[in-house]
Order: C-alpha cells, then structure tokens, then sequence
C-alpha cells in the first residue's frame, strides 16, 4: 500500500488525528480495541436516525426495514467467513460471550465427568476460564499443549494430548500476546481423526488475514466486532449447522423460543435459537459495514502492509539495547511483545503514553502465558493497516528516551 492510499485511509479515521497531551497520537494498542472508520460510526447513526424499531417481531415498515438490516449484516458476515450457510452464524457479544455459549452448550449436551477439554498455553483469558468452569462443573480435565522458545505450539505434544476422553479442542488463530499465527487447519484436522471438533479463537486473526471456515474445516470460529474496526458489544459465533442443532440453547427469553407453554418450551430453529432477546441489531448493521470497509481495501493487501509493518518494528527494536522480543515465531501477525534490559514493563507504557504512544502493558489477559514465560509481564505494541513506518519511527525514538531515563 502507497503512502497517499494510508494517508487516505488515515483520514477515515478521525480519532488518529487528535492530540493526546498536546503530542501527535500514535495508537498501536490494535490488538485490544481497534478504532472505527466513519462509515461504520454513520452506520450506527443511520440506523438509529433511520431505522430504529425492534426487529422480527414488528409488522410495521421501521421494523422490517431493522429486521432487513440485521438479516443482511448475518449474510455479510456468512461470506466475510464463508460459511455455507448463513444459519451457522450466531450474533453474540463477542468472542468471549461465544466461547461461553459453546463451552455451556457443548459442555451440557457431550461432556461427561472424566472427560477432557484441550486448549494451549497461549489461550487468552475467555478461552481458558469458560472450560475451566465446564471442568468444575461436570468433573473433566483441562489439558494445555505446551509451546517451544520461539512460542509456536509443539504439534507432537498436541498429538500425544488428543485421546478417546478429549470432547473438544479450543485454540487461538492467533496469538493476542506472541502474535503467533497458530497452524489451526492441521490443528483441525488432527483433532478430526479422531472425530473431536475443534473451536477457533479468531479475535486476533480476523483483522489481519483472510478466514474461510469451510476450507479450515473448523467446527466453531468465534470473533469480535470491536477487534475488526466495528463496535463493541457485537461478536461472532460461527458454528457448523449439525453442531449448532446438536447442542441445546445457552440463554432463554424472547426470540429463541418456538412455542411457550408453563408446561414446555420449543425452542426457534437456526440462528434465533442462539438469540434470546432484542439482538443487538445496530451493531450487527454496523460490524458489517466494517468488514466491507475491510474487504474493500482486501484482507490480503492488509496482511502484506501489516507485515511490512511487522518485520520494519522488529528490526529497529532489536537494535535498542537489553531488547528481548517475546515471540518470536516464523508464522507471526503485527504484535510485538517485549521488555527492556529489567525495566517493568509498566513504567515504559506510562512514559511512552506521556509522548503521546498508546501502547499495553501486563498480562493481556493471558496470565499462564505469562507465568509460563517468568516474566512480569510485557510491553506490546500492535499495528493496523491505518499505522504507518513513520509512526514507528517516533515510538522507537520515544521508546529509546524512555530507556535511558529508566536504565
Ligand atoms: N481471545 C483473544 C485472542 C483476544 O485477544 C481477546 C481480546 O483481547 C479475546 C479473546 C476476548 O475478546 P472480547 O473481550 O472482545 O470478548
């Protein structure tokens, strides 16, 4: 991408154009919260202005027209994901809430005491507690595939973990602290040998590469809105038709119900069996003008910038000395984690704010990665197809600054 098409870009963008204590803001904490092109803020607008009724249920014009939107914004999603069906997509409220549904929902129809639930080392927070809860729950075992120094996970541990008393598998696509790219289509189909389905966590994957479901073969991929330059509040569960029919409802009320008597419930076919409740139908509109946003700059140009972006960070941090890059894999996305010499990761993030460079620090939500690394935590900058080299001129310059008036 030429400088003039991200300059162009940049000013879809208005919040990169303001000052933070009175310097340029140069925002690379992407992998937390992305920000919103303005076409996906008029989105919002338009359909509040516009269009705002309760959807489904209505036989008045704003009402169909809502209703029209929200079932548009599913089939957007169903070609961003290629799925085949646009039943097998799920509005939740993000990655987390779809984890729990299919850890609740999953857990209440397969899983038996003595049974076991595998995930990995590099599991965000939303994918590991809600399996530890179907553990405590129903009396099964969690099992974590272990990762080499580079923080790539050891597919022979994984194969050794796969047994007869494994029910499902759950796995980052991407790393939210290492950046690594995880090898989820062999991850897949090793799981499917032995006829386990597998869950991907595509949080950090989906803004950055192209995701097809159907040629993953996975059996559920999960995601947020507000990672993809959409709101908050919105997500993705993409389940396949058989499994979503197979496992009973996570939450019930209005919606999700075909028939109610005191007696017995029926409950909705596919998708509005995963929908209890006024879905959030301004979001679902709005998630999906952002990945048209997305998709017409292409998935694939992004990852090529992004990884422009990637390797020009890494080399100019590898020359500051007492760098110690955390995750160094061959398969990587545009997440740098790292520390300097024993300096605590906070106190470079609190002075790299004061310079105007928004970046994280800690454990992002990934303590055991964390504890299994012996660190205090990182320094993590991640960037987005709206950041540019010389961004990461003047966070290296700052970073450098900061260095000497802590060393
Ligand atoms: N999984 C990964 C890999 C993440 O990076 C995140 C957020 O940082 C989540 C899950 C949770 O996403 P949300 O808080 O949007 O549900």
């Amino acid at each position: 991408m030429d400088k003039q098409f991200i300059q162009n870009i940049r000013e879809d963008f208005p919040i990169l154009s303001e000052k933070v204590y009175n310097k340029e803001l140069v925002y690379f904490d992407n992998a937390a919260t992305t920000q919103k092109p303005k076409c996906v803020v008029e989105k919002i607008e338009q359909g509040y202005y516009r269009y705002n009724a309760n959807i489904h249920r209505g036989v008045h014009y704003l009402s169909q027209k809502a209703t029209e939107e929200h079932e548009a914004a599913r089939t957007t999603v169903a070609q961003f994901l290629n799925a085949e069906k646009r039943e097998e997509i799920i509005f939740t409220r993000g990655t987390t809430e779809a984890i729990n549904l299919v850890a609740f929902s999953f857990g209440e129809a397969f899983c038996h005491e003595g049974d076991e639930v595998i995930i990995s080392v590099m599991e965000h927070h939303s994918n590991i507690v809600p399996w530890q809860m179907l553990c405590e729950r129903k009396g099964m075992t969690l099992k974590v595939i272990p990762m080499n120094e580079r923080g790539e996970l050891e597919i022979e541990a994984f194969k050794a973990l796969l047994t007869e008393k494994t029910k499902i598998v759950s796995i980052a696509h991407v790393s939210n602290v290492l950046g690594t790219v995880n090898p989820v289509k062999e991850v897949i189909r090793l799981a499917h040998e032995k006829n386990i389905p597998v869950l991907v966590d595509g949080a950090q994957a989906v803004p950055h590469i192209p995701v097809n479901v159907q040629e993953l073969d996975a059996d559920f991929y999960v995601f947020s809105g507000h990672k993809i330059y959409g709101p908050t509040g919105i997500g993705v569960l993409y389940g396949k038709e058989n499994w979503l029919n197979a496992i009973p409802p996570y939450q019930g009320g209005g919606e999700m119900i075909q028939t109610v008597r005191f007696e017995k419930t029926t409950y909705n076919v596919l998708p509005f069996k995963f929908e209890a409740g006024t879905p959030d139908y301004i979001g679902s509109t709005a998630l999906a003008e952002a990945l048209r946003y997305v998709q017409n700059i292409g998935l694939e140009k992004i990852a090529a910038y992004e990884h422009e972006l990637l390797e020009y960070g890494t080399k100019l941090l590898n020359e500051i000395d007492g760098m110690r890059i955390i995750g160094t894999a061959k398969e990587k996305s545009s997440v740098i984690s790292f520390l300097v010499g024993n300096i605590h990761p906070y106190d470079i993030g609190m002075l790299l704010d004061k310079l105007g460079i928004a970046v994280r620090t800690g454990h992002h939500c990934a303590q055991p990665l964390i504890d299994s690394l012996e660190i205090p935590g990182t320094v993590r900058a991640s960037f987005a197809f709206y950041n540019t080299k010389e961004e990461i001129d003047q966070f290296v310059a700052a970073l450098k600054r900061v260095v000497i008036m802590l060393s």
